[in-house]
This record gives structure tokens, C-alpha cells and sequence, in this order.
């Protein structure tokens, strides 16, 4: 067997089998680029989900983690540490906000959203105890807890993990009509990707976030924007929110936060939303920690230039041109996206994604498929431009070879 056939057997006894990954093993990592542990090089057209917006092994980010790492990793919030305060005061001034509730993992930013919106549902807004609604979208993905898979109307992602939480109602996504008849005296809070990454990267309507933010206005409902996946440079901005003009109450935000070096994660807020809080009733032993909060100012310092997002500006145009290009004839049935993201439907006589995604990791690049038969490509915004070329040169093939 080969080294890689022999790792992935050991992990394949030992793992449980929750995920299908790809058959390559990787050994490291710089910029846009992976090497596997038999020395081959691959391109990476993921970026962990958007975690790596800043590309593997960033040195400046490394950098600050080495400096955190030798003087001090973790307090827990029982006392205060120095880059505690302007961790939070930088995160809420990029967001033009005035509060963060640091945890650690994208899917626990949305559950201190949920009890953040319930919370001021009853101390501020003064719904009946108990009776607080939260309403999303059908096709979102806000990650794999009890209560958030509750909400999901996925159901691989749902099946046999119930009973669920209720106080969720799900409209379709993109439905002004629907989003106004969901919304009641009880509703605290929508909740939206405001482009949905796991359902293969879906814009909603044009006027649709801003239609979303003034309904939630009208009715005194928190307009909550998961920006996990989306935030942070991705779509050519900070936020995806932006493109539409549109101010959320408050930002979930996670993934690229953490620099791709370690899970960091926040809701973002105003003091009146976030301020609902009272010692020891939310919390996280890790929420915070000081080498979260010196990798994650390093990373709200590289946003701040403005060079990241518009990089993904440019360089997703550049993407989308090409992909437009294979539209019909060069086997792709769709595209959408915004800035260095796209969901990319093939043709399905030429292979589901998965098949896609194995004959690209063939030729050096790798990708992920979402459903059925949608490549999802979100390249790390450092990625040079003939590499972007390279790897989108490699699609092409794949599909030409199919056809
Ligand atoms: C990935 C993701 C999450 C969950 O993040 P985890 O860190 O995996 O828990 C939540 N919301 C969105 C939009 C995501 O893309």
C-alpha cells in the first residue's frame, strides 16, 4: 500500500465516518497551494470553506501567532487579558457595530445569536415568556448543533437527531411575500446567509436583503446575518450584506475570523441587543482566548487595508468571465456568485460534482462538490492569477474530457 492508501485506511478505522473527503492526505500548505505526503502539489479551490480567506499558512498571521504563543494562550474570561479589548472594540468597529460575544465555532456564533435575539425578545421587545420566534430560510446551512439542525431542511442533516427545538419557522429563501406573512407580535429575530454557501452559493433576488431589513425595521424583529461563510472579504467586500446597502442588527461571523490558524467566532452587535446579557448566563472557556483574539486582530488589521476584498473583486471577475465561458457548450448548466466564490452546475451527463471534484484532484486542484451535481469554488483571495487560470484551465478540461 502507499503512504496515502495507509493513512486513509488508519483514519477510515479509527474516524467516525461522518465525512467522505477526498483521497489525497496532505502534509502542508502555503498560500493557494497544498502538498500531499507522497510530494504531490495540488491547487486549493476551497480554502477550508472560506476559513482560509487569507490562504494556508499565512505569514503574517502565523507570525502573530508565534508572538501570542509564547506569552500567553489562554485566561478563560474569569479574568481579563490584554488583547481582550481591542480584540472587541476592532471587531465592532469593522463592523460598525459596538458589541461582540466571542466564542469559537461558526455553528456556536449562531446559537449565541438564538438566545441573544430570545433574550431581547423578552427583556426589550416583551414577547410572553416562551413564545419567542426565530424565522430563517429553507435551503440555509447555520451548521449541525440539536437547535440548529432543527431549523435545517436538510434531510441528511436532520435525520434521527430528534426530538428538535421549536421556535423556528422556515420560509423560502429570496420570498419577500412569504418573509411578511412568517413575521408576528412573537418573532424576535430573522436569521439569513445573505448568500447561502451550502446550498451551492444562492444569491437571493436583488432587493431582497433590503426588503428583508426594512420588514424586520417595520416590526421591531432583529435582522440577524450569518456572514460566517460569506463575510470577511469573500464576496469582493467586508460583507455580503454590503452589496445591497443593507445594516443587519447584528453579524454572525466565524470561519476566516480565525485566520485559518484556530476556531474564532462572534456575534456582533449594538449595546442594546448585546447588552441584554448578565454575568453567567452565556459563556465559553475558550470564547476569546488571547491567541483568538492576536490571530483574530491580525486578520480585522489585513481587512482593514481594504487589499483583500478588492483582490476577491477583481480576481472573482476574472472568475465569473471564465466560468460565463463554459456556460453550454463547456458542460457548466449555471453559474452564481459573488466576488472569488461560485457554485458551478455541471451537466449532469457529465458527472455528478463528486465525479468532477475526484477527475480535478487528478490534475492538481482541489475542489468540493455541494448537492448533486455543484462544484463549489472559493480559492483562497491570495491566489495568484495564472494560478486561478491554471485551475479554472483544469475545469475546463474535466469537463471537455466528460463531453
Ligand atoms: C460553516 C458555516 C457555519 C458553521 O460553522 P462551523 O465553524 O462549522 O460550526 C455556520 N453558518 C454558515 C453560513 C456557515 O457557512
Amino acid at each position: 500500500m502507499t503512504a496515502t492508501e495507509d493513512l486513509i485506511a488508519a483514519a477510515d478505522a479509527h474516524s467516525a465516518p461522518t465525512y467522505s473527503p477526498l483521497p489525497v492526505v496532505v502534509a502542508s500548505a502555503e498560500g493557494a497551494w497544498m502538498t500531499d505526503v507522497e510530494g504531490r502539489r495540488y491547487l486549493d479551490l476551497l480554502a477550508g470553506y472560506s476559513a482560509l480567506n487569507f490562504g494556508h499558512t499565512n505569514r503574517r498571521l502565523v507570525e502573530a501567532a508565534r508572538r501570542q504563543l509564547e506569552r500567553v494562550t489562554l485566561t478563560s474570561r474569569a479574568f481579563h487579558h490584554d488583547r481582550y479589548a481591542a480584540f472587541c472594540a476592532e471587531l465592532a468597529e469593522l463592523c460598525g457595530m459596538e458589541m461582540v460575544l466571542p466564542v469559537n465555532t461558526g455553528v456556536e456564533a449562531v446559537e449565541s445569536a438564538v438566545k441573544t435575539a430570545r433574550k431581547w425578545g423578552y427583556r426589550v421587545k416583551g414577547v410572553p415568556a416562551g413564545m419567542a420566534k426565530i424565522v430563517v430560510a429553507g435551503g440555509n446551512f447555520h451548521g449541525r448543533t440539536t437547535t440548529v439542525i432543527s431549523f435545517s431542511t436538510d434531510p441528511e442533516a436532520r435525520a434521527d437527531f430528534g426530538p428538535y427545538t421549536p421556535g423556528f419557522e422556515i420560509v423560502p429563501y429570496g420570498d419577500l411575500t412569504a418573509m411578511r406573512s412568517a413575521l408576528s407580535e412573537n418573532t424576535v429575530a430573522v436569521l439569513l446567509e445573505p448568500v447561502q454557501g451550502e446550498s451551492g452559493v444562492i444569491v437571493p433576488p436583488a432587493g431582497y436583503l433590503p426588503g428583508v431589513r426594512e420588514l424586520t425595521r417595520e416590526r421591531n424583529v432583529l435582522f440577524i446575518a450569518d456572514e460566517v461563510q460569506s463575510g470577511l472579504g469573500r464576496t469582493g467586500r467586508t460583507f455580503a450584506c454590503e452589496h445591497e446597502g443593507v445594516e443587519p442588527d447584528a453579524y454572525v461571523l466565524g470561519k476566516a475570523l480565525g485566520g485559518g490558524i484556530v476556531p474564532v467566532s462572534a456575534v456582533v452587535s449594538s449595546a442594546e441587543v448585546l447588552g441584554v446579557f448578565r454575568p453567567g448566563e452565556h459563556g465559553s472557556t475558550f470564547g476569546g482566548n488571547p491567541l483568538a483574539c492576536a490571530v483574530a486582530l491580525e486578520v480585522i488589521a489585513m481587512l482593514r487595508s481594504g487589499e483583500f476584498q478588492a483582490r476577491a473583486a477583481a480576481l472573482g471577475e476574472r472568475m465569473h468571465r471564465r466560468l460565463a465561458g463554459l456556460r453550454g457548450t463547456g458542460g457548466v448548466t449555471a453559474v452564481r456568485g459573488r466576488g472569488l466564490w461560485a457554485g458551478v452546475d455541471v451537466d449532469p451527463r457529465l458527472g455528478t460534482g463528486r465525479e468532477v471534484s475526484e477527475r480535478l484532484m487528478d490534475r492538481g486542484v482541489l475542489v468540493k462538490d455541494t448537492h448533486g451535481s455543484t462544484v463549489r469554488l472559493a480559492p483562497p483571495l491570495v491566489i495568484g492569477e495564472q494560478d486561478l487560470d491554471w485551475g479554472l484551465d483544469q475545469l475546463a478540461a474535466v469537463l471537455e474530457d466528460a463531453g
